[in-house]
């Protein structure tokens, strides 16, 4: 009896999906061989609706910086058995978390925007809000690092 597929879910947080659109160029050379162990059932940002129940591997880029996406990733974290971190924005917070950089003065500036979007008071690496089960690290990621991290858990 063939295995089941492991469902692979992809969602980005804030940073400008630089390493989403590198995976698309990964995707283009192995997806066609993964397909055949993997199910590919979401790939986009973060939207309120989406089912992010019984995932088999999450992957996630980017930086946590509004009270939103703190309640998205642990969600996705509850939900996933394995959760692998895309890109340095993901471990580091950088380079997604420059407002992090900014002086008081400029701060205070945009303190009223802040609020209003529900922001958190630093931005956050994804890493230091869940757990990471695996790292792929690079700006954009590692390409041969993302390829061995990723088919450990699908082989
Ligand atoms: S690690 Fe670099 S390429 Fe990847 S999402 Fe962050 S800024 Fe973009």
């Amino acid at each position: 009896m063939p295995k089941e597929k492991k469902k692979v879910c992809i969602f980005s947080f804030t940073c400008d999906e630089g390493c989403s659109i590198f995976l698309i160029e990964i995707f283009n050379k192995k997806l066609i061989g993964w397909l055949k162990k993997i199910e590919l059932a979401y790939f986009l940002s973060i939207k309120d609706h989406i089912d992010v129940n019984d995932i088999d591997i999450a992957i996630v880029e980017g930086s946590i910086t509004t009270e939103k996406d703190e309640v998205a990733i642990k969600k996705i974290r509850k939900n996933s058995k394995i959760l692998i971190g895309m890109g340095s924005c993901s471990i580091t917070g950088m380079p997604s978390c420059q407002r992090n950089l900014l002086s008081k003065k400029q701060l205070k500036e945009i303190e009223g925007d802040l609020k209003k979007f529900k922001f958190l008071p630093k931005c956050l690496a994804i890493k230091e809000v869940v757990k990471l089960d695996d790292e792929v690290p690079g700006c954009p990621m590692d390409e041969k690092k993302f390829i061995d991290t990723f088919e450990k858990y699908i082989n």
